[in-house]
């Protein structure tokens, strides 16, 4: 090995140290659940097949359901014509029925409740609202990243509400159009598709979920997007007491390297997580500088 070889190493070894610890501090900075994970009522099981039975018989997307007004809160309209679709509703004597999305679990005296089939609610495929617009800021444009990555947005169509988004086995990426953080949600779908999450059963859910949404928060912090405080609060949630492992931390920073490169505008320079500037510009921020406190 001769010295030039043995600087570069040295060189990189520092700016790899420098991610570590700002994943680290990302890590330990407080940070909040999205109140999108909740916004949905939990449907039973029984009432979601009942959901997709009816979509299927008239041919409309299964997709996240709720009530007229829930939609109307939601920002999203019910459009003309669309017929409801019917769900079984458990009333009892201590609970009256309410116009509510929520479908409310039986009271303990089961000798009390009676079943009704109620007809208020309507999918998101029902509905119109504002139609997804991709990511379009000077440094980097999302159409450019999906291009290069060949990776496609599909259409979403789970029926749970509160899931934010999900990478099809096809390698594809679907967005809830009421996801809380459209960005975020897609810097952390992409990165489940490049780390091949699905495909490797030996890396567990939360390792996955860490992995996947500290690109996320690399993405939003090197592209000046909102949704960091966030991005932590979920990863946190997912890492528990456990210690971030460096094999995770230098797959979180080449993930979001890759992901950033492919979208990165050819006149313009952002710092990409793994440079030393983008390590320096960070600190200088201060963003993420809590640790010691
Ligand atoms: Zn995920």
């Amino acid at each position: 090995m001769d010295n030039n070889t043995t600087s570069k190493a040295t060189t990189k070894d520092s700016v790899t140290g420098s991610c570590l610890a700002i994943i680290r501090q990302a890590i330990a900075e407080p940070g909040l659940i999205h109140e999108a994970y909740s916004r949905f009522h939990g449907y039973s099981l029984r009432n979601q097949l009942l959901a997709m039975i009816q979509c299927v018989q008239r041919g409309i997307m299964p997709c996240p359901l709720a009530t007229y007004p829930g939609w109307e809160r939601l920002g999203r309209h019910v459009m003309r014509g669309q017929k409801t679709l019917v769900l079984c509703v458990p009333i009892t004597q201590a609970q009256p029925e309410t116009d509510d999305d929520a479908v409310r679990e039986p009271a303990d005296d089961a000798s009390r409740v009676f079943f009704v089939y109620r007809s208020r609610w309507f999918v998101l495929s029902q509905t119109d609202g504002d139609a997804y617009d991709p990511v379009d800021v000077p440094a980097w444009s999302e159409e450019r990243a999906l291009k290069h990555l060949g990776i496609k947005i599909v259409p979403f169509d789970h029926l749970d509400g509160n899931v934010q988004g999900y990478a099809t086995p096809e390698g594809n990426v679907a967005i809830n159009p009421v996801a809380g953080l459209r960005h975020k949600t897609l810097f952390h779908e992409l990165a489940h598709i490049i780390l091949g999450h699905a495909k490797d059963e030996t890396v567990s859910r939360s390792v996955r979920e860490v992995e996947a949404e500290g690109v996320a928060l690399f993405c939003c912090e090197a592209l000046g997007l909102e949704g960091s405080v966030y991005a932590r609060g979920y990863l946190q949630h997912w890492l528990g007491r456990e210690a971030l492992t460096e094999v995770s931390a230098q797959r979180i920073i080449s993930t979001a390297h890759r992901i950033l490169a492919a979208g990165v505008r050819r006149n313009l320079l952002i710092p990409l997580p793994g440079d030393a500037a983008f390590a320096r510009i960070m600190q200088e921020k201060r963003v993420w500088c809590f640790l010691s406190r």
